[in-house]
């Protein structure tokens, strides 16, 4: 059969992680890219960036584990070289605290981050109202540099990128022999996937060259997280509630809970407020799909629903999404190779 012909729908950083992985693990397929938007008006442009997994409580923790793992090693070589800077990853030491000592103190991701190891009573001094604490260094991805730089790489690679919005997958079945779905959240609408829910996350984007540290509140709901150019103080987590207008009154309740934490942080100027709906699920919904109209059949491959942790499993999402590609091939050369005879 000719070059196989893919499209991935979407442009955030499952989309062009997606593209890049099938790009390079098949180099005689043409890849496409088609998206309603790309940086910087992604979802993937508000995160934070930093790599802390999320748990899926839907998918096997040896599963998220190794999603994680990939995406720390393959950040990590970014961060230790040339490219570092323009990539936007670096990485960025720091603390989890917590109120009362969780019941679990050893996450299932503690040995992929450096140097994890329970905070010592001199530095939990600088957190009064905490506990416990646990100190690790990890990668933090300056996400709409991050997601240019994937761009870039597209581009290099020969992969087309067009704006546009699909209404229906089936639309692009005479074009394309195989259909990537990485629309985040546009699945709810896209593909009626009804287990699909935004979390809304509202963060400050604010000047404080001196926070060199991440802090983050255990509950995951207060965190400070410096980049290369800017500080992330976040956040909110708001379950079906699809509002992308900032509210002043969380705003300013992001600020007081971040300067509780960080008291210096009152210094802070350049406040920039962001808002980006986390495309929940209880599992990231991973799969081939063969949909079928009249005896046509469609192949589509899903890689969705990464909800808060879409950085931080990206390239591992995008590894399995791209083998899934490869087996739709195996299927689609199978069935050209058994019309022939
Ligand atoms: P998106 O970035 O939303 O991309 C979806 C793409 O699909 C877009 O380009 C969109 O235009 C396109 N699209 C949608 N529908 C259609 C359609 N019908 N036709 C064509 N194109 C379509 N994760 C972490 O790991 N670490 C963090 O620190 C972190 N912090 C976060 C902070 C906040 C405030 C928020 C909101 C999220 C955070 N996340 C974090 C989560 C992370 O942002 C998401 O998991 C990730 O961005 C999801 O990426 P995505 O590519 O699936 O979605």
């Amino acid at each position: 059969m000719a070059a196989p012909k893919v499209a991935v729908v979407g442009a955030g950083v499952i989309g062009l992680s997606t593209a890049l992985c099938i790009a390079e693990t098949c180099p005689s397929c043409s890849v496409t890219v088609l998206s309603d938007q790309f940086s910087p008006n992604t979802t993937s442009d508000v995160a934070a960036g930093i790599l802390i997994p999320h748990t899926y409580p839907g998918t096997p923790i040896h599963v998220q584990k190794q999603w994680f793992k990939e995406t720390f090693t393959y950040l990590f070589a970014i961060s230790n070289s040339a490219e570092a800077s323009e990539a936007g990853i670096h990485l960025v030491s720091g603390w989890q605290v917590f109120r009362n000592t969780p019941k679990e103190e050893l996450p299932f991701w503690s040995d992929v981050v450096l140097g994890f190891r329970p905070m010592s009573e001199a530095e939990l001094q600088k957190f009064p109202q905490h506990q416990f604490g646990q100190a690790f260094t990890t990668l933090k991805c300056d996400c709409p540099p991050y997601l240019l730089w994937l761009e870039k790489r597209l581009k290099a690679s020969g992969v087309q990128m067009y704006t546009r919005k699909v209404a229906d997958l089936w639309e692009l079945h005479s074009e394309y022999n195989i259909v990537v779905n990485c629309t985040g959240i546009g699945a709810h609408q896209l593909v009626g996937d009804e287990k699909l829910f935004p979390v809304r996350g509202q963060v400050l984007k604010v000047h404080a060259p001196w926070v060199k540290n991440f802090i983050r509140d255990g509950d995951g709901l207060t965190y400070i997280y410096p980049g290369i150019h800017r500080v992330t103080l976040g956040g909110t987590r708001q379950k079906e509630n699809w509002s992308l207008f900032p509210d002043p009154g969380t705003t300013k309740d992001i600020f007081d809970r971040c300067c509780s934490l960080e008291p210096s942080l009152r210094g802070a100027q350049d406040i920039k407020v962001k808002v980006g709906l986390r495309p929940s699920r209880h599992w990231v919904r991973l799969q081939r799909e063969v949909l079928s109209q009249g005896g046509v059949k469609l192949l589509v491959v899903h890689n969705y629903g990464h909800g808060a942790g879409g950085f931080s499993v990206h390239m591992g999402t995008a590894k399995e999404a791209a083998r899934l590609v490869g087996e739709c091939i195996a299927a689609l050369q199978g069935t050209s190779s058994r019309a022939k005879l």
